[in-house]
């Protein structure tokens, strides 16, 4: 498949990138991954602005319009020919000597934008059936609300939730409930939805933000709010969202069933709402 560099759409063998790019070295740049349905992009401008923010928030300057990355990103998926997938895009703030401060403006160092496609089915028999978790400490930094290409804490987690044979690590500071590894994290406690709040702990989720319309418009409790890993342990329902994996349901947490141990009816509502929401925006 094609990619992109910089304002270019190329082959993947003519795109080198330096050995002292900052994004390789300090992971100093910020990343989006939206996800495609039917050859339509979900959410774009969402993904888009957040990535504008996230580099804002490091002083990282995209040098380059939303308005043309958006049209560099259509066009890719659609040389591509990407049906269901997904596209992961990432600027870093270039290639310069390895020093910890920031190019000078006279080096000329450019950011460096790049994006490629996935081929990615929707997860349709965990969407059915539900995925287990396990928590973690969350060690990360104090402003994860940046898209930050810094993922080892990320990273370990999901390790660890995959070595226990799970699909995702629930994250806690000191025992209040952030998000996951890759993901934002719910419960379902009667009736009310409860999310921790949008701060400088979580990322705010494009699909979070989805959530929040949804339940709005059909009158479904969503209350931002801090809540601990007993309130985890004793929900009604659990659910993680996130990009790729949509509304997924938790049916145990730590090897402990949640509600009855299959997907709750407020999970479910939701599914359905996302779902045809996904619908709608393919037709249009
Ligand atoms: N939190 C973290 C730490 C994530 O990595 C992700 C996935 N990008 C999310 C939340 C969910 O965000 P979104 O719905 O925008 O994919």
């Amino acid at each position: 498949g094609k990619i992109i560099l910089g304002d270019q759409i190329l082959d993947r063998p003519d795109v080198h990138i330096d050995l002292e790019d900052r994004g390789y070295q300090f992971g100093d740049g910020v990343y989006e991954v939206i996800r495609v349905y039917g050859g339509k992009l979900f959410t774009m401008k969402e993904h888009i602005d957040r990535l504008f923010a996230s580099a804002k928030k490091i002083k990282l300057d995209i040098s380059m319009a939303p308005e043309q990355m958006q049209k560099l990103v259509e066009d890719l998926v659609k040389e591509n020919k990407v049906d269901f997938g997904s596209v992961y895009m990432q600027v870093t703030r270039g290639a310069a000597p390895r020093t910890h401060m920031f190019p000078k403006p006279a080096s000329n160092t450019k950011a460096v934008f790049t994006a490629y496609t996935n081929v990615v089915p929707r997860p349709a028999s965990q969407l059915e059936n539900g995925v287990e978790a396990i928590t973690a400490e969350d060690i990360r930094w104090l402003r994860c609300d940046i898209k930050s290409l810094n993922l080892l804490p990320n990273v370990l987690a999901k390790q660890e939730a995959a070595d226990a044979g799970c699909f995702e690590a629930i994250l806690h500071r000191s025992g209040i409930v952030t998000e996951g590894s890759s993901s934002n994290a719910y419960i379902v406690k009667n009736g009310e939805v409860i999310t921790h709040p949008a701060d400088h702990l979580i990322l705010n989720g494009i699909t979070r933000q989805v959530l929040v319309k949804l339940c709005k418009e059909n009158g479904i409790p969503f209350v931002e709010k801090e809540f601990e890993l007993k309130d985890l342990q004793n929900a009604d329902e659990v659910f993680i969202t996130s990009t790729t994996s949509e509304v997924m349901p938790v049916i145990k947490v730590d090897g402990k069933t949640v509600g009855d141990g299959t997907p709750g009816k407020i999970t479910r509502k939701l599914q359905e709402l996302f779902e045809a929401k996904i619908n709608r925006e393919i037709m249009v």
